[in-house]
């Protein structure tokens, strides 16, 4: 009888795949288990997929079957958790298994080569050895010694470390009979830290309501909305029912949008909790993320911080999930497996019977919506903790102030007294570079990207025009390539305009500026924040980056420079998004006992949105958005996928999507297939775009139909010579 392994590898393959048992181990008896990698050919190749299952008999020939290289790990490596996930996951984004069981490995782990680590024994001292009064070891001083090398060091120990000064195995083998050390495996072994102090401060009456909501449905599929106003202390909610699901034996995940924000949030927890805390996000080196990966998946980690592709991680313990900023957009991931982190922990949760935290002090529509229905609990922070007040707001009218450079005269008034009086000011702007369009004043000339339907971006040091689409680099022209006048002039405000503006401006005060351009490494990050939490009076002016969840207690005065743009944009999520993004911005303002202060700068100060956003109503502003949504069918009243295709000529595209239009409509008829249209902006780095929208009232139709003709769209000969991609409820339409 020959078994045959079931293997789900990273391709295109909507099945698992085929293979026969090792060489190596040829008894019937395989031990491969569901959940453990193998290597295995494919073509010329040799790649790393996860068992998903046995068989006896396979439905092709068997001499045309190919065997199993090696098995990679003796026992499994992902869990029935995340296996359950991983084929949730195919299954509603419609990808394939073996591209969403890569996801669910670090890069390291999906190396044929890298095998599985080494990992030799270290040292570290246990609770007992880090408290113990070295004095009581007097009567064996080489005892006392091995004891005190081990608290100077910064990480457990090998054998060898210890030996090489002088502290013999049998000293090792009695302080490990006495409790004082423990043996670990290096790989997920760190220094044993208890936190650093028990400081928390008493949760108002709000934050005990909410908090002992959540901690009284720890052991069954309960989603809270913690709908708290930015400064409420929600994060000190999450710690407190952290520790509560800690203190049960329990693992917590904590979902982050931004890396930018893990080390603040690590910080904390790690202040609160010790060495018990891991950290997970793509901008760590491989090494690191496959240390912190298995500490998760063996338990040494019982709080894994993370952003989005965390929510794959094996955490056999876990009791909790909470999603900090839940609205924001970084969860969903924008090519490949386009896979929503928050939603999938939804899924987790209910797999698991556990509960979820979903906060924001703006939350999405789709999440107020459920709350609305019931299906969430919703719970409220209404007020700043900790004393400090909520910010007020006001409009400065450009129509009656011009800002020939930016910042109009009232604006700069309020600057200035915020200070003069020793505070910090936070200008947000959400477009990098220096000014968005370079004009030639005498014949109207703009530049243009060459592949995309864009404008080029100026940028000073290093100076040059770039493309944000594509990212193409050319010089400035020194004349204008159309009528050869002189000196083509920037148009508009970019962050590094405004630094430069502000230090003509305010001479002697620092500008520190955060964007990708100026920030884009960790360390640089970092680096500012630090400057800017040392508290001295200077002017951030940055992009979203700033407006996102950071603690800056000496930023009084906040600026929106131009938030028109979001006012008249196509997209049915912009208001939403705008409103989100003001009221995150302001909530920078006045986090400590200084009062705050939001000048927003508009051109249409009619405007109905500012009416609600000034009175900081995000819940009537919520209530009157979800309306039109109901109105107009959008989401979350219908289900959306878009089917996104590209390719080098316009023709080719459209043939593509008429075809796939045609193979899919009538399938389902409560599925409307809309399209195709052209992307919003149709040429993007040199290739032509367009889409077809699917919308349905409600989901199981939409899903019946990709399910029953993806894969006659996938075998037409026009998908071949295109790019094509489906997102399932897609974020933005174009
Ligand atoms: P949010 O996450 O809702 O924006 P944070 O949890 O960051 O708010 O809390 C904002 C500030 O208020 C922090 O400095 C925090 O230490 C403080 N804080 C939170 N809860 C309390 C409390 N119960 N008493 C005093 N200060 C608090
Ligand atoms: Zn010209
Ligand atoms: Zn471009």
């Amino acid at each position: 009888m020959t078994r045959i392994i079931k293997v789900a590898v990273p391709g295109p393959f909507r099945t698992p795949l085929d293979y026969l048992p090792p060489q190596a181990e040829p008894s019937a008896d395989v031990p491969v288990e569901p959940g453990s990698r193998v290597s295995v050919p494919l073509g010329r190749r040799r790649l790393v997929g996860v068992v998903v299952g046995a068989e006896d008999h396979s439905s092709l020939d068997a001499h045309r079957l190919r065997r199993v290289q090696k098995v990679l790990d003796s026992a499994p490596i992902l869990d029935t958790d995340i296996l359950e996930l991983a084929h949730w996951a195919s299954e509603y984004y419609h990808h394939p298994l073996g591209e969403v069981l890569a996801r669910c490995l670090p890069p390291r782990h999906r190396r044929p080569d890298a095998g599985t680590p080494r990992t030799p024994r270290v040292w570290q001292l246990t609770a007992a050895g880090l408290s113990t009064d070295l004095a009581t070891l007097a009567r064996t001083p080489a005892q006392a010694r091995a004891v005190e090398t081990l608290r100077a060091a910064t990480a457990p120990q090998r054998d060898e470390d210890l030996r090489a000064v002088g502290i013999r195995s049998e000293i090792i083998r009695k302080l490990e009979q006495a409790g004082l050390i423990v043996a670990m495996d290096a790989m997920v072994a760190s220094a044993l830290e208890p936190p650093v102090s028990d400081d928390r401060p008493r949760l108002n009456v709000h934050q005990a309501a909410a908090a002992d909501a959540i901690v009284a449905a720890m052991d069954s599929f309960v989603v809270s909305l913690l709908d708290g106003i930015t400064g409420s202390g929600k994060t000190e909610v999450y710690l407190h029912a952290m520790t509560s699901a800690m203190a049960a034996g329990r693992q917590v995940l904590l979902l982050v949008p931004e890396i930018g924000l893990t080390p603040q949030a690590e910080q904390r927890l790690h202040h609160r909790f010790g060495s018990a805390v891991a950290t997970l996000h793509s901008g760590m080196s491989d090494l690191l993320r496959l240390r912190a990966w298995e500490r998760a998946r063996r338990g040494g980690a019982r709080i894994l911080i993370g952003t989005r592709s965390a929510i794959f991680t094996p955490l056999p313990d876990l009791g909790l999930i909470v999603v900090d900023e839940e609205h924001d957009e970084s969860f969903k991931q924008q090519d490949g497996l386009r896979y929503s982190a928050r939603d999938l922990a939804l899924v987790r949760a209910r797999n698991r019977g556990i509960p979820v935290v979903l906060g924001s002090a703006t939350p999405s529509l789709e999440t107020l919506h459920n709350a609305g229905a019931g299906r969430y609990r919703h719970l409220l922070l209404p007020e700043r903790a900790g004393g400090a007040s909520r910010p007020t707001m006001g409009l400065v009218d450009l129509r009656r102030h011009p800002a020939p450079e930016g910042f109009a005269a009232p604006l700069q008034t309020a600057m200035n007294e915020a200070l003069t009086a020793g505070n910090q000011v936070l200008v947000f702007l959400n477009r990098r570079g220096f000014a968005p369009v370079l004009r030639c004043s005498d014949c109207g000339w703009m530049a243009d990207c060459h592949r995309c339907d864009a404008r080029m971006t100026v940028h000073s040091r290093p100076a040059g025009l770039r493309c944000h689409h594509c990212g193409a680099r050319r010089s400035l022209p020194p004349e204008c390539p159309q009528c050869g006048a002189p000196e083509p002039m920037p148009i508009g405000q970019g962050t590094q305009r405004s630094e430069h503006v502000l230090g003509r401006h305010f001479p002697g005060t620092p500008v520190i500026r955060i964007d990708r351009d100026s920030t884009a490494s960790q360390p640089a990050l970092q680096a500012a924040l630090d400057r800017i939490g040392r508290g001295d009076p200077c002017i951030l002016v940055g992009t979203q980056m700033l407006a996102k969840g950071h603690h800056f207690p000496a930023v009084t005065l906040v600026a929106v420079l131009d938030a028109d743009s979001g006012l008249f944009s196509a997209d049915f999520r912009s208001s939403e998004r705008l409103a989100q993004q003001i009221l995150q911005v302001a909530g920078r303002a006045g986090r400590a006992e200084r009062p705050g202060r939001v000048l927003i700068q508009t051109h249409e100060p009619n405007h109905p949105l500012w009416e609600t956003l000034l009175r900081q109503d995000y819940a009537a502003f919520a209530a009157a958005a979800l309306d039109e949504r109901r109105q107009t069918g959008l989401p979350p009243f219908s289900h959306l996928a878009l089917l996104r295709a590209e390719a080098p000529d316009r023709a080719t595209v459209w043939a593509f999507l008429e075809r796939t239009a045609a193979c899919l409509d009538g399938e389902q008829p409560q599925v409307a297939v809309l399209g195709p249209v052209a992307a919003l902006r149709e040429r993007l780095a040199g290739r032509y775009r367009a889409q077809l929208l699917l919308q349905s009232p409600t989901r199981p139709p939409l899903h019946a139909l990709l399910r029953n003709r993806l894969a006659e769209v996938e075998a037409l000969p026009e998908s071949r010579r295109v790019r094509w991609s489906l997102d399932v409820d897609p974020i933005d339409l174009y």
